[in-house]
């Protein structure tokens, strides 16, 4: 079975053909700048394979739908190409950021689901493009099923006392306000493949999984269930991020409003956009912040020890409502890769449990690997994500039915 995993955005497509009989990556692509005067489409095939097969080639996109035609002639194509014809491809999985309350498991996509989809919009304008992606992908793959996946399903187990926001409960019950979470599907496959190297069954894992990537966000996973999770409403809330705040104080926004003279507008977009890593530093690549803090850049110094506190409290948060852990696991670009980061998080937390085995932490090796010494209580684990993988395991297993 070979199944196209989706992921639609504003003005982008990515997209990932998986055998699912080895799990292996035939093709993988991304099409940038839909809509715009010049875009761009970026495939490589059989990365496995053939390391340097890809393709790159510059022209006007107009539309999403447009964009999925040649994603299907880049796949079928002579050269480079991995299938024959569209009967090739079994099933199509879409990454949806927005589930609302209305999701918590993987969907066929029928017109009921595209209207509810459509329903959630207003808690997530930017997902509208998901669902672009779907139709697109409806039209030109009419008789293939087509599954959404959720960024939101893995944390909908949380209880209310930590999903609900401390404000009047209309604002629940009318616009329902209230913490979604989201890369659920990263903590949902960090999860899986936790238990998996611990040798315990999924639903006997409690863990703190740590995704800090571009954004960021953890939760608390009890018996591999998610209980608790740092962003909220969107994915502005919890820790720090490259370009966003994470938890600031709310007042600071009528605070700039007056004080700035700035609309609520563009003071979201900069706490969406110019904060974060950026805002303090200027800078808001990890790597990038590194090689200045280095030199001797202070406010480069500030956004880094400032990221790794709020990792930090927030793992002390996350023991606390779990009680015990079994490990934390560390994912995205900057879990799998930095170990400054996971060094700085992580110290002073012996006396909870959690002891880093240096050596370990900062040697390099590809797949989980275990960063904690022998003796340490709670397990330690950089654990590489795969959204696509789990976005294609989830189509596959609902399409078995
Ligand atoms: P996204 O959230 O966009 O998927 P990623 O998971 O790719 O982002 O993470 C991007 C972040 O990971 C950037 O801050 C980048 O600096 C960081 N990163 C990637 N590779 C490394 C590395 N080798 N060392 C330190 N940080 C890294």
């Amino acid at each position: 079975m070979n199944i196209l995993v989706i992921n639609s955005g504003s003005s982008s497509l990515k997209y990932q053909l998986i055998d699912m009989a080895d799990d292996r990556v035939m093709a993988s692509g991304l099409i940038e700048r839909i809509g715009e005067e010049m875009g761009s489409i970026t495939q490589k095939s059989n990365p496995d394979k053939w390391p340097d097969a890809k393709s790159v080639e510059h022209l006007p996109i107009a539309n999403h739908r447009e964009a999925m035609g040649l994603m299907v002639a880049k796949l079928t194509g002579e050269e480079w190409g991995v299938i024959d014809s569209l009967c090739d491809i079994d099933a199509v999985g879409h990454r949806v950021v927005q589930g609302g309350e209305s999701f918590s498991a993987p969907v066929l996509v029928d017109a009921d689901v595209v209207e509810t989809i459509r329903d959630n919009i207003p808690l997530a304008p930017l997902h509208a493009a998901n669902l672009v992606g779907i139709e697109a992908a409806l039209e030109l793959f009419p008789g293939t099923p087509n599954v959404t996946v959720f960024d939101t399903e893995f944390h909908q187990t949380m209880p209310p006392k930590a999903f609900m926001y401390p404000v009047p409960t209309d604002l629940y019950e009318d616009l329902k306000i209230r913490k979604y979470g989201f890369h659920g599907t990263s903590h949902k496959y960090v999860t899986k493949e936790a238990a998996a190297f611990l040798g315990k069954s999924v639903d006997e894992v409690d863990l703190i999984t740590a995704h800090l990537g571009n954004g960021c966000s953890m939760a608390a996973v009890k018996n591999g269930r998610c209980v608790d999770t740092t962003m909220g409403l969107t994915p502005l809330a919890g820790l720090m991020m490259g370009t966003r705040s994470g938890d600031v104080d709310p007042a600071l926004f009528p605070f700039i409003v007056k004080h700035r003279n700035m609309s609520v507008l563009e003071v979201d977009t900069m706490l969406n956009k110019q904060s974060g890593l950026l805002g303090i530093s200027g800078l808001n690549d990890m790597r990038d912040v590194h090689a200045a803090r280095e030199k001797g850049n202070e406010k480069a110094q500030l956004a880094f020890e400032m990221f790794a506190y709020r990792v930090k409290a927030q793992i002390g948060s996350y023991l606390a409502v779990l009680g015990r852990a079994d490990a934390v696991v560390f994912t995205a670009g900057i879990g799998e890769n930095d170990a400054f980061v996971r060094a700085a998080a992580c110290e002073g937390l012996e006396g909870l449990g959690i002891r880093l085995s240096p050596e370990r932490n900062e040697t390099r090796a590809p797949g989980v690997r275990r960063i904690s010494t022998d003796d340490s209580p709670v397990d330690m684990l950089v654990i590489p994500t795969n959204e696509e993988l789990e976005i294609a395991h989830a189509t596959k297993a609902l399409v078995d039915g």
